[in-house]
């Protein structure tokens, strides 16, 4: 059967069955005038995202050429929901979960967390002005979610379609199969191998990132000032306690150098009036400014509004180790090792100077840059990392592997260019990823054999070849 429209282009359809392909030819043509002509010859709903995300903020392609041909069968595939495992329940990998149609797609979570965080508040619950059940939502309450497995992700077998897991209880080693997989686990703080960090991290060093980090913060602020109280220590020992370090100048340390601040001005000194004077809060960075990749104004604003509330705001100023110090006989206590030769004892330090790659990103990365195993077999590396990110094309799907495992949110990256590590971009990926599926990808029978190694067509009709 051929359609013809009156917009310059064919769509031809055969419609016997077995195989259904669709082939368009478009030149020259604007972004806007495309899509809204592919969404009326495919009666596709307003608000779907046609083309790849590049596309959408990216100058108008010149010269496109759109496919979509695949085989599709059985009556088996009308019953069949193909599996969707998704690594992470956070900004990206929750909302897909959330998002996917659940008749369609058996979708399945596989998280060390079982509940998604909303990480912009996550500095309040630290200090207590937000209650921690107030900014997670539990995983189980998915509705129609296929499974949920509290564990961690360890490697892929691509061949064998298999996520090796280890669940967060007894390290059990176990597999998941999928017909598609969905790489979101975020990544993790960077220490920079900075000596002293890693070792004290939960006893005296925290880091902000999941929730469990927020109580650890919270209750170390309490025991500080409780110990601080006690009248049998000495005033030295009070201010070393009352010493509260910020490593890091993002938006993150800001934001929780802020709340600390509020809390410690506004809370502690009605509970704790006598400790106020003894009370200190500093913020180092290595770089020469906070706020990075903020406007210059903004960030020169704030650091102002620091100085003003008598923060100790150091910046050019790197932390290079932390250290145990000995007074007298058995007072032991903690200090921050500076690049300028100087040194701050703390009694809290919350560490959130960078991100790394989570462990299972990181071990890709090795195995393809050790081309070869134990038996000298070459290996087939799954992940081409670029500067801890995974590498994906502009469709989020990850490059060699047929369409079938997709990256999204903090640990990718697009070819066409980086977007920033941010809660907006991961759940944008995740509502776009999602429309994929429930408007396209499901009419992909990925289990006949005949598209086994076939690549998964394209979502909607457009193919840029700019
Ligand atoms: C304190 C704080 C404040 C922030 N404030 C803002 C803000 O105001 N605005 C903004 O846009 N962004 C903000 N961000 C950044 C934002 O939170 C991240 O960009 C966003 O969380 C990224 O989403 P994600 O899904 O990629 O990763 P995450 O949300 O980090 O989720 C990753 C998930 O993967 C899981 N996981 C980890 N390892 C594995 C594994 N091996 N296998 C399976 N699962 C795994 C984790 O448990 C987690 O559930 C903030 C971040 C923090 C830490």
């Amino acid at each position: 059967m051929i359609l013809e429209r009156n917009y310059g282009h064919k769509i031809s359809k055969n419609l016997d069955g077995k195989r259904n392909s669709f082939h368009f030819s478009i030149l020259k043509k604007s972004k806007k005038s495309l899509v809204s002509s592919m969404r009326s010859a495919m009666a596709v709903p307003r608000g779907l995202h046609l083309a790849p995300l590049s596309l959408s903020s990216g100058s108008a392609p010149r010269d496109i050429v759109m496919t979509r041909s695949f085989h599709q069968t059985t009556p088996a595939h009308a019953f069949y929901r193909p599996r969707v495992v998704i690594l992470g329940s956070g900004w990206a990998g929750n909302t897909l979960a959330r998002r996917l149609d659940k008749k369609r797609f058996d979708v399945r979570v596989i998280s060390p967390a079982n509940h998604f965080l909303f990480t912009p508040l996550l500095p309040s619950t630290a200090v207590g002005t937000l209650e921690f059940r107030a900014i997670q939502e539990p995983i189980r309450t998915i509705e129609g979610l296929g499974k949920y497995y509290q564990a961690k992700a360890l490697g892929i077998d691509k061949e064998k379609q298999l996520v090796q897991c280890s669940d967060v209880f007894k390290g059990t080693p176990f597999d998941v199969k999928y017909d598609y997989l969905c790489v979101a686990p975020g990544n993790k703080t960077n220490t920079f191998n900075t000596p002293g960090v890693a070792d004290r991290e939960g006893k005296v060093v925290f880091f902000l990132k999941h929730l469990y980090h927020a109580r650890q913060i919270r209750n170390r602020v309490l025991e500080c000032f409780e110990r601080a109280s006690n009248e049998h220590i000495s005033s030295v020992e009070r201010d070393r306690l009352l010493s509260f370090m910020v490593v890091g100048g993002g938006p993150t340390s800001c934001e929780f150098t802020t709340e600390l601040y509020d809390f410690l001005r506004a809370d502690v000194s009605k509970w704790y009036p006598d400790l106020v004077q003894h009370i200190s809060l500093t913020l180092a960075e290595a770089g020469p400014g906070l706020l990075g990749n903020f406007h210059r104004s903004l960030a020169d604003y704030y650091l102002k509004a620091l100085r003003q509330k008598k923060i100790d705001v150091r910046t050019n100023t790197a932390v290079i180790g932390v250290e145990e110090r000995q007074e007298g006989d058995c007072k032991q206590y903690t200090v921050a090792k500076l690049a300028d030769g100087t040194e701050v004892p703390f009694g809290t330090m919350v560490w959130s100077a960078g991100l790394a790659p989570v462990k299972f990103v990181a071990r890709q990365q090795r195995q393809s840059e050790n081309k070869e195993d134990q038996d000298g077999n070459d290996k087939d590396p799954i992940f081409e990392l670029e500067r801890g990110r995974i590498v994906v094309d502009d469709y989020l799907r990850v490059p060699n592997t047929h369409g079938r495992i997709f990256a999204m949110g903090d640990c990718a990256v697009t070819k066409s260019g980086a977007l920033p590590p941010t809660a907006s971009v991961a759940e944008q990926q995740a509502y776009y990823l999602g429309d994929c599926f429930n408007k396209y990808y499901h009419e992909f029978d990925v289990r006949n054999v005949a598209n086994q190694n076939q690549e998964l067509p394209l979502p909607g009709p457009i193919v840029s070849t700019v």
